[in-house]
């Protein structure tokens, strides 16, 4: 019997078992940001102790940061606490920092992978939730809190609860204007938010392999979403093309000897599962979440539910969530009214989601009442968008563009809802109040979507307004 790539990766990092039953793992990559930073670097200097790998963690600054421009010191004295903070910290403890000004800034789950800090087969933690994204490459990567990140900082290793696996697997095609954002919505829709709970989820099929590792990315990062505490893919071609070249990635024959092992690390082909599940990827369309978490979603061509319709248990749940949402139950999700379209985060804030985002609104203009922010993912992105002309295509079409950051995905910073505004958002959670206002409301969607949203002011199936050649 084979074995998962989880089982491969756990055990080779696996320091000793705990008499608590959790493994102690040795973590390979640590990658820190100024919001969960902060008191774990106050304990290691209470405690007298160091940064024991100095050279195995990097940090960079992305909730905080106002995205439309950056002066120092920041208006917000809190947030400017927080990065000086970071810098104070990381110059004292050797850490090398992505900081403000660096052309490597940005959403510490997109710069990390574009600069080849993420590699296959490594145990990454990160102080943010969505760290799971990291698993796009065949990593094992673990959102952790701020004592963890302290344990981390002074021990490079973690106390795990042992995990199942559970397969997932993506078969058929997806159609056009049907993304990677879809595919995941579509799967915490069909498992549920605590469905992934103990479990690590392995995403394959044929769609899975098709995708790029932005897709892959997109994927991976809200596997947390629907409560597993990790999400990968295994290693292929497409990892191997994608980190050939980036800085911190093996080259020359070191990089033939690092593939080579990425490889083997793998899921074999007889490994066992602990459970799995298949989605018919042709059958999915677009998403859109109706609720208030991600697992309360509906294509876009379906109904907001009618809590008569539900069962006993979910009922007052569901009921509560559209209250709270202002939606009428029953009524279609397509023409919903949007206030405020938002493209970004560590989800969907990639150069090839900005892409598609601009083949819908190239050439037109978003609706007058729609407020619309786009907010590259890092500041390499910013850039490269820059390049393609993307920028004067939002700009042209009304939208703000702005500088590299966490934005409006959880607005510790300047860009944030108002009142009871309703967000077409490419990120990744709607939790009432998630937005920064505390009676803001989201819809999740993939950034395409969120660009048709603000074109045409409401939710909206974005097949009819893609432009140009088929892509995805
Ligand atoms: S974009 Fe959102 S989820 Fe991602 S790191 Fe920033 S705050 Fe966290």
């Amino acid at each position: 019997m084979g074995s998962t790539l989880l089982a491969k990766v756990w055990d080779l990092h696996t320091v000793r078992r705990l008499p608590t039953g959790q493994t102690q793992l040795f973590i390979g990559l640590h990658l820190v940001h100024e919001v969960t930073s902060p008191q774990a670097f106050d304990m290691l200097r209470l405690r007298g102790r160091g940064v024991a790998f100095p050279e195995r963690t990097f940090a960079t600054a992305d909730h905080i940061v106002p995205t439309d421009g950056q002066p120092r010191p920041f208006a917000d004295d809190m947030a400017e606490q927080m990065l000086a903070a970071l810098e104070r910290n990381c110059r004292e403890f050797g850490v090398p920092l992505f900081g403000l000004g660096s052309d490597d800034q940005g959403i510490v789950h997109v710069i990390s992978p574009e600069l080849g800090l993420t590699q296959p087969g490594m145990t990454i933690a990160c102080g943010d939730s969505h760290t799971s994204t990291h698993g796009a490459f065949g990593a094992v990567a673990f959102g952790i809190g701020t004592s963890q990140v302290r344990d981390v900082l002074a021990s490079q290793c973690l106390a795990m609860d042992p995990l199942k696996v559970r397969r997932i697997a993506v078969d058929g095609a997806l159609a056009r204007g049907v993304y990677a954002k879809d595919v995941i919505l579509a799967i915490i829709r069909t498992l549920g938010v605590q469905g992934g709970v103990g479990f690590a989820y392995e995403y394959a099929g044929p769609v899975v392999d098709r995708m790029t590792m932005d897709e892959r990315m997109t994927l991976c990062n809200m596997s947390i979403e629907g409560g597993a505490r990790a999400g990968y893919v295994n290693p292929d071609e497409t990892t191997l093309a994608y980190l050939q070249g980036r800085r911190f990635a093996p080259d020359g024959e070191a990089f033939d000897r690092a593939a080579a092992w990425w490889r083997s690390i793998a899921s074999d082909p007889d490994a066992a599962y602990d459970d799995e599940v298949a989605i018919d990827g042709g059958a999915l369309q677009p998403m859109v979440t109706w609720g208030t978490n991600p697992g309360q979603s509906a294509g876009v061509g379906e109904r907001v539910p009618q809590p008569s319709d539900i069962a006993d248990v979910e009922r007052s749940a569901i009921a509560d969530a559209l209250a709270y949402m202002g939606l009428e139950p029953g009524r279609p999700l397509a023409g919903t009214r949007v206030d405020v379209a938002f493209i970004g985060s560590c989800t969907n804030g990639r150069l090839s989601d900005l892409q598609e985002a601009a083949r819908v609104v190239r050439g037109r203009r978003i609706a007058p009442h729609v407020r619309g922010l786009v907010v590259p993912g890092s500041k390499r992105v910013h850039d490269a968008a820059v390049r393609e002309g993307l920028h004067d295509v939002f700009r042209e079409a009304g939208f703000e563009w702005r500088q590299a950051g966490c934005s409006m995905c959880l607005a510790m910073n300047p860009d944030r809802l108002e009142g009871r505004e309703l967000c077409a958002s490419s990120s990744n959670r709607n939790f009432k109040g998630r937005q920064g206002s505390p009676t803001g409301r989201t819809l999740l969607m993939s950034p395409a979507m969120v660009a048709a949203a603000a074109v045409a002011g409401e939710v909206t199936d974005v097949r009819r307004l893609l432009q140009g050649p088929e892509t995805s």
